[in-house]
């Protein structure tokens, strides 16, 4: 079933009129549209903080994870610790279609994303795109932890968005343009679980084998998909679309 779709016209005025706005207050706007959304949590530093404000402003909120099944034990443990911290909260885990998984390993291999970007994206079409595609189906909206700080592919994202990718949905990045300091600093105050990869060099956690640790000052996204060169395709097709000859497809931004 398909979630509401929304005008560019009426997305530009949301971005004009909440330009100043602070996360909670971006969060607590689409509780009272009573709108369908589900905050898509890979249990990053970002995620992890969105967790906690939801948890506040809609006690039941939705929180959408995708098991790739190649995520860190770090990563399952502060899923777990989660969990523990808000009860309440809606944890719904996608998992890749297995028949579509087992095709890709079997003529591919288990690690068939370190001989290609090809090989890279169709790994992330099965584990990711195409589960989020179905934890998405149905939403008005979905919210993300990105930054613009984050690298060169998300310098320029609003905090309301128009997701082109999947249907026209609204994209909400209530961090948008909240800087990696004040997302530790909301952690410690509030004492949110997060994933210890993060006190040890991962500023970015994805797949245990596509994520490394990386050296102070280099760019936050440089230690995932490390062997890749270009910085400007640093994205697992979640953010950024891509066409059927492998070209990346920005989705429309409406800025503020
Ligand atoms: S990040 Fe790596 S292991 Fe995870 S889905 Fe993408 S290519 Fe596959």
């Amino acid at each position: 079933m398909a979630g509401q779709h929304w005008e560019a016209v009426a997305v530009e005025g949301l971005n004009r009129a909440y330009a100043a706005a602070s996360p909670q207050e971006l969060l607590a706007w689409a509780v009272a549209q009573k709108i369908q959304f589900g905050l898509a949590s890979s249990f990053g530093a970002e995620d992890v903080v969105l967790a906690d404000m939801l948890a506040r402003v809609k006690p039941n909120g939705t929180v959408l994870m995708l098991d790739t099944l190649r995520l860190h034990t770090e990563t399952y443990g502060v899923v777990d610790a989660t969990r523990a911290r808000y009860p309440q909260l809606d944890l719904r885990v996608y998992y890749p279609d297995m028949a579509a998984l087992d095709s890709f390993v079997s003529t591919q291999g288990y690690n068939a994303f370190y001989q290609s970007m090809d090989n890279r994206k169709a790994c992330c079409g099965v584990r990711k795109v195409e589960p989020l595609a179905r934890a998405l189906a149905g939403l008005d909206a979905w919210v993300t932890g990105m930054r613009r700080d984050q690298g060169t592919t998300r310098t320029d994202i609003a905090h309301f968005e128009i997701d082109d990718v999947h249907g026209g949905m609204l994209k909400l990045n209530p961090l948008a343009a909240w800087s990696s300091d004040q997302v530790w600093e909301y952690i410690r105050a509030n004492d949110v679980p997060y994933n210890p990869l993060h006190d040890v060099g991962f500023p970015s956690i994805g797949c245990a084998p596509c994520t490394r640790a990386v050296a102070p000052g280099e760019d936050p996204r440089a230690g995932r998909w490390w062997w890749e060169l270009d910085p400007d395709a640093k994205e697992c097709g979640i953010h950024i679309g891509y066409d059927a000859a492998g070209n990346a497809v920005v989705q429309r931004i409406s800025k503020a």
